[in-house]
């Protein structure tokens, strides 16, 4: 089956892009890699009337920090920059490794973390540590911009907050706090080329050997990624062991509400939840300790 025809739109700037998506109306969909869309858009599940590349508007492609706002990755930043990027391995290795283990070198040369946000798949590599980390994101309208919080972006399989015509700008990564390690771990059963059947996004702050605060999200265990909260309050205040972390992880397996598909059981799944969660929280405190 080939694409359906649509009106194809290139604009220079995010007011004329959101001018243009608020104008066009239902049907028009804003596209940056392409890599979801375009292979929806041929399966005939979405609609789409007119497609709005965002690629060619010069400020959604930068990566910026500093030590007070943190930092900001703009909206057609790929995945492989975010990957390779000096400053993102150093002080937010786990984003860096997120990236790393989306799809394979082909798709994250094209793909952009905003994408995999929108498209909101309930495995989107890159929301559980975004998450874990605090991240919220910047959207622009016709009306105007508006900041929300990544826990309160994602309304389901596929959905999220954004309206139609919002398009979404950065993605803010506040500074991590003293003591912080944050870890990516995840499982897929095809190794590289497909997507994770579980996933774990955690960033822990360390006082010495005593855990002072936890934030540990699941993916593709529930129709959006999900806290594990039970899992988090476990570890506050105590000396992470290897008992205490394996109680977590199964403490977070507990939580979850996973699906059998075509990738995975949900017995499966429930297992990995747990083995993941723990290799999530260990790293993590490495990484702190650092
Ligand atoms: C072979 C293959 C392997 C894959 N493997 C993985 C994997 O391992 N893990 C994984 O999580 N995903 C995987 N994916 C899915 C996909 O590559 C990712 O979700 C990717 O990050 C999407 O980014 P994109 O820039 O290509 O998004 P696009 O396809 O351009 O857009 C995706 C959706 O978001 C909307 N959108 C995009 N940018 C914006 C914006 N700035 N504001 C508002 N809406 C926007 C689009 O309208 C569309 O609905 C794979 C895809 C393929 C084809």
């Amino acid at each position: 089956m080939g694409l359906s025809r649509f009106d194809y739109y290139a604009p220079e700037t995010i007011g004329d892009a959101c001018e243009l998506a608020g104008k066009l109306g239902e049907g028009t969909m804003f596209m940056a890699g392409g890599t979801d869309l375009l292979i929806k858009a041929k399966r005939r599940l979405l609609n789409v009337s007119a497609v709005i590349d965002i690629k060619k508007i010069k400020e959604l492609n930068k990566i910026t920090f500093d030590e007070k706002e943190g930092l900001v990755i703009g909206s057609t930043v790929t995945l492989t920059e975010i990957e390779n990027h000096p400053l993102i391995k150093e002080k937010y290795p786990a984003i860096a490794d997120a990236a790393a283990a989306t799809a394979n070198v082909q798709i994250r040369n094209m793909a952009s973390a905003a994408g995999n946000l929108c498209n909101a798949a309930p495995s989107a590599e890159n929301a559980p540590v975004l998450l874990a980390m605090g991240a919220n994101v910047t959207v622009e309208g016709r009306d105007g911009k508006r900041i929300i919080p990544l826990d309160k972006f994602f309304t389901g399989p596929g959905q999220t907050v954004l309206k139609q015509g919002e398009l979404l700008t950065a993605i803010n990564v506040p500074v991590p706090p003293k003591g912080a390690g944050t870890s990516y771990q995840h499982i897929s059963a095809r190794g590289k080329v497909d997507i994770s059947s579980v996933c774990v996004g955690a960033m822990l702050v360390m006082k010495g050997d005593i855990c002072e605060d936890a934030r540990i999200f699941l993916g593709a265990v529930a129709p959006t990624p999900m806290m594990a909260k039970n899992a988090q309050e476990l570890l506050k205040g105590k000396k992470i062991t290897e008992e205490l972390l394996q109680t977590a992880g199964i403490e977070a397996s507990k939580e979850c509400k996973p699906i059998t598909d075509m990738r995975a059981s949900k017995e499966y799944r429930t297992l990995m939840v747990a083995v993941l969660t723990g290799r999530a929280i260990d790293e993590s405190r490495r990484r702190a300790a650092k």
